[in-house]
C-alpha cells in the first residue's frame, strides 16, 4: 500500500519497524518509552539526540534554539506574533499564497497589526509573488510566509528578504520541513508540525533565533512563550514523549541516508559509481543487454552517468533503478 495522505502521513518503514522492536522494552529498560518519565535519563537522551540530529540535518547554528512543542502549527499562528511583537500595535507583513497562510494572517490580527502585502487568492492560489515588486511595510517586525501550501500545492523555491534590518523572515514549513536543505540563517523563526515529513502528530518543531526570545507580549500564555521552552530544553511540562521519540528515529534515518539531498545534485546528469569499481564494465555490459545504453561516465571522471533530459520517459528511469537494485543484490 502507498499512503498519499497530506498528514498525518506515511513514515519510513524502517522507523516503524525499529519502534516496533523496542515498543515494550526500550533499550533493555523493561519499559516502553511511552511509560517513562520525561525526566528519565532515557528520555533525556532521546530528546537531546533528536535536537542534535536535526541541527546536523539543517546545519542549525548555536544562534538558534530548537524547541519541541505541542498545539500543532496552528498554535504557532498565534505564538509567532505574541513572541515577536512587543505590543499589539506592532506592524508585521504577511504574504498569503494559500489557505494556511491566510489562517496565519487572520490569527495574527488578534495580537498585532498584520498587513497583507500580497495575496494569490484572486488567482486561486496558483502563484508566488515576484520579490522585487513586494511593497513591504518600512516598520514591519517580521515578514511571514507559508513555505509550502499543502492544500494548493504552491511552494516557495527561493525566499524573500525582509526590507528593513530589524525585520525577520518567519516561515511555516509544516509540509516541506526537512525535504531539502534550507539556509536557516535567513530566517528568524521556522515552525513545522511534525506529522508530514518527520514524525507523527502531536509535536511541532520550532527553530527560533535566540535574540528573538524573551520579548513576548505580557498577555502571552506561559505555554506559548518561547522563553519558557528554551530555558527548559522543551521540558517545562510533560512533552509529547512518544512523538518526539519517533521524530528522533526519523532524523537519525535521514542522516543515515546521507542527510538532505545535496542541493547541487543535477536532475539532468546523474553520475554514479559502484562500491566495487571492478564491476563497472559488467554493469555497463549487462545494462546494455537489457536495452539501457550509453551509461559509461565521461572519460575524465569515469564511473557511470545517466543523462535524463526531457525526452527520457519515466519508464526508462524506473527500469534503470530496478536494474541497479537487482545488480546490487546479485553483487553484494
Ligand atoms: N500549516 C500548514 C502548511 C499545514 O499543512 C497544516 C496542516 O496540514 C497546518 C499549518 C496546521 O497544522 P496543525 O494541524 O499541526 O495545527
Amino acid at each position: 500500500l502507498f499512503n498519499f495522505a497530506a498528514g498525518p502521513a506515511t513514515l519510513p518503514e524502517s522507523v516503524i519497524l525499529e519502534a516496533q522492536a523496542e515498543l515494550f522494552n526500550y533499550q533493555g529498560s523493561g519499559m516502553s518509552i511511552m511509560e517513562m518519565s520525561h525526566r528519565s535519563k532515557e528520555f533525556d537522551y532521546v530528546i537531546k539526540k533528536a535536537e542534535s540530529d536535526l541541527r546536523s540535518l539543517l546545519s542549525i547554528s548555536d544562534d538558534y534554539s530548537v524547541l519541541f512543542l505541542q498545539g500543532g502549527a496552528t498554535t504557532q499562528f498565534a505564538a509567532a506574533p505574541l513572541n515577536l511583537c512587543a505590543s499589539p500595535d506592532t506592524t508585521v507583513d504577511y504574504i498569503v499564497t494559500g489557505s494556511w497562510g491566510d489562517k496565519a494572517f487572520k490569527e495574527a490580527q488578534k495580537y498585532c497589526k498584520p498587513n497583507l502585502i500580497w495575496s494569490g487568492k484572486a488567482e486561486k492560489y496558483t502563484k508566488i509573488p515576484c520579490f522585487d515588486s513586494l511593497q513591504q511595510s518600512p516598520d514591519a517586525r517580521y515578514l511571514h510566509i507559508c513555505a509550502n501550501e499543502t492544500i494548493h500545492g504552491v511552494e516557495f523555491k527561493d525566499y524573500p528578504t525582509p526590507a528593513n534590518k530589524d525585520s525577520v523572515l518567519v516561515a511555516d514549513m509544516s509540509s516541506n520541513f526537512c525535504s531539502k536543505p534550507v539556509d536557516v540563517s535567513r530566517f528568524g523563526l521556522i515552525y513545522a508540525g511534525a506529522q508530514k515529513n518527520v514524525g507523527p502528530s502531536g509535536v511541532t518543531v520550532v527553530i527560533v533565533r535566540k535574540d528573538l526570545i524573551g520579548n513576548a507580549q505580557p498577555i502571552t500564555p506561559v505555554m506559548l512563550d518561547y522563553k519558557t521552552h528554551a530555558d527548559t530544553l522543551s521540558l517545562y511540562n510533560t512533552p509529547p514523549c512518544f512523538a518526539i521519540y519517533i521524530c528522533s528515529l526519523v532524523f537519525a534515518d535521514l542522516l543515515k541516508q546521507g542527510g538532505l539531498v545535496e542541493s547541487v545534485r543535477s536532475l539532468m546528469n546523474v553520475p554514479f559509481t559502484l562500491r566495487r569499481p571492478e564491476l563497472e564494465k559488467t554493469f555497463i555490459a549487462e545494462a546494455s543487454k537489457e536495452g539501457m545504453v550509453q551509461l559509461k561516465g565521461h572519460r575524465s571522471v569515469g564511473g557511470m552517468r545517466a543523462s535524463i533530459y526531457n525526452a527520457m520517459p519515466l519508464a526508462g528511469v524506473e527500469k534503470l533503478v530496478a536494474f541497479m537494485k537487482d545488480f546490487q543484490a546479485r553483487n553484494p
